[in-house]
């Protein structure tokens, strides 16, 4: 899944209005985040594979680190844990749990199965809605507009940059997303490494939203 990931940090907004945006949308975020580093430390690996599902033209056997049921659990815990060690804002803490465990569970429904439960393990989980275009952007394009709607009610503009650099965001998104879904395939793993790195800036990017605004109430 790709947006629908954002609709959850967008929507997690609500849950714990304390928390900034940035590091609530790092947390549903964060498997595809620890992903292209594991790719180019070489301890994950991708191959390009057009027609693996419908939707995606990757072929992801080996991202048991970042994507199993297991390792997403425990870097839920960490993440959480490093926030409340921060903030001690537990409300935060567990919205910020549920927020990075929420990146499996979207993936489970999405991916075939090569969700692997652990590292090594021999079993790998996915319901596939990858295998169906239509369905899969109704229920990613859905989220997405339930999650920034959830966050634009929930907070208000102080500036006129608390409201571009949302909007600008959202625009920039729904480009990436038509591209991702109807573009060619990535043209190396090289690629999809840097391109992927580029993901950190998208926290920060939500970091700088959420300073320019206030929670409503
Ligand atoms: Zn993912």
């Amino acid at each position: 899944m790709f947006i629908g990931h954002f609709a959850v940090g967008f929507a997690a907004k609500r849950l714990a209005p304390r928390a900034s945006l940035g590091v609530l949308m790092a947390a549903p975020l964060f498997a595809d985040l620890l992903w292209p580093i594991f790719l180019i430390a070489g301890i994950e690996t991708v191959r390009i594979d057009p027609g693996n599902t419908v939707v995606t033209p990757l072929d992801l056997h080996d991202f048991p680190w970042s994507h199993s049921l297991v390792t997403s659990l425990a870097w839920s815990a960490v993440f959480a844990a490093a926030f409340w060690a921060a903030t001690r804002y537990a409300r935060g803490a567990f919205v910020l749990a549920v927020g990075v465990f929420s990146h499996f569970a979207l993936d489970f429904v999405t991916h075939r199965q090569d969700m692997p439960l652990y590292p090594g393990s021999p079993t790998s989980v996915g319901l596939g809605l990858w295998n169906f275009r239509s369905a899969t952007m109704a229920v990613e394009i859905a989220l997405f507009v339930i999650g920034v709607a959830i966050y634009a009610r929930t907070t208000r503009a102080l500036n006129r940059r608390g409201a571009f650099a949302l909007w600008a965001l959202v625009v920039l998104l729904s480009i990436f997303y038509v591209t991702n879904m109807f573009g060619p395939p990535p043209p190396s793993v090289d690629f999809i490494k840097y391109l992927g790195i580029t993901g950190w800036l998208f926290p920060v990017w939500a970091w700088w939203i959420d300073r320019n605004r206030v929670t409503r109430g």
